[in-house]
């Protein structure tokens, strides 16, 4: 090497050559495409942000979010989006008008659909994200980031486990980044009534079912994390448990710890509703009568 640093000598650098002629620096069909692609999706934007139903949420969403949203659309879960069904502490539910792919999987014959749009952060991220990556001091955020990703995938494959296992949950639909598309527990628009909001009328059965999803989900190496009356549906005659996101396997430090919080939860509701039993009665029962899957 004449220069002694294995630089590549600038003389024989290939000179640029045809290569360069032949790319058409006109408007390309891609470009056009392209174009056209950002339009929809800007016009989308804008028509979202402006809908009533979004105005009290708009803040909470990033550009991330609503670019979810359109590829739900684009890919046939989403028809139209609906009102608003809850605003949580980590995420909104919102009710939105199956697709065509939605309709297609959903196993019942409704056509709305429940859309969860777990929060990443309270206000515009992407516009921040250009200032913070890579400052030490807002590491935070990138993994609040990460970890809201992380929990939406989670709560969309325990959906998936639980319902293998035989348990009533929303059917899962589809994820994208931080948003979860499932079916819609409910009548029309209207959401399923939880237990805390029913007048439970034979405690007893309704006890058994639930203490039969608490067994399912353990033999499926699940354990709730957050079961009470507050995330059970009563819908058409079944119940159906709501909220996996949190959801730990069986190995997980605190799962038995878990397990012990729902059972109590379960068992103090119950015995509220007039079918006297304790957590751990039903703790037991459920060691007793689990055959978790290693
Ligand atoms: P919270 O902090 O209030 O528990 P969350 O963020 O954990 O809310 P979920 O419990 O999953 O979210 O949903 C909040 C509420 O939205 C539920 O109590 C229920 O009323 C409604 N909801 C959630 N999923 C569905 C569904 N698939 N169908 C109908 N309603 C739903
Ligand atoms: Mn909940």
């Amino acid at each position: 090497m004449e220069n002694g640093y294995g630089l590549l000598d600038q003389s024989q650098a290939e000179e640029p050559g045809d290569e360069w002629e032949e790319i058409d620096v006109s408007d390309t069909e891609a470009d056009q495409i392209a174009r056209k692609r950002d339009r929809e999706f800007n016009e989308f934007r804008k028509r979202i942000k402006d809908a009533d139903q979004f105005k009290v949420a708009e803040s909470v969403f990033d550009e991330a979010t609503f670019a979810a949203l359109y590829r739900l659309v684009q890919g046939g879960i989403i028809d139209a989006f609906g009102g608003p069904v809850s605003t949580g502490k980590e995420a909104n539910v919102y009710t939105a008008r199956a697709g065509k792919h939605a309709q297609e999987k959903l196993e019942t014959d409704d056509t709305e659909i429940a859309v969860k749009i777990y929060r990443i952060s309270a206000s515009d991220f992407t516009d921040m994200r250009d200032y913070l990556v890579g400052d030490p001091r807002f590491e935070e955020l990138g993994d609040k980031k990460r970890i809201v990703l992380a929990w939406t995938r989670k709560e969309f494959a325990n959906l998936k486990r639980a319902r293998k296992a035989g348990v009533r949950v929303p059917q899962p639909l589809a994820v994208e980044r931080n948003v979860l598309a499932m079916e819609f527990i409910g009548k029309g628009t209207s959401r399923a009534k939880r237990l805390d909001e029913v007048n439970v009328e034979n405690p007893q059965t309704a006890y058994e079912v639930v203490r039969e999803y608490i067994r399912r989900l353990y033999d499926a190496g699940l354990v709730h994390g957050d079961l009470s009356e507050y995330n059970l549906l009563f819908h058409r005659g079944q119940i159906v448990v709501i909220d996996v996101g949190q959801a730990v396997t069986i190995h997980h430090p605190n799962a038995e710890e878990f397990l012990k919080r729902d059972c109590e939860n379960i068992a103090s509701f119950f015995s509220r509703q007039g079918y006297s039993v304790t957590g751990n009665e039903l703790v037991s029962y459920i060691r007793e009568h689990a055959d978790p899957y290693p």
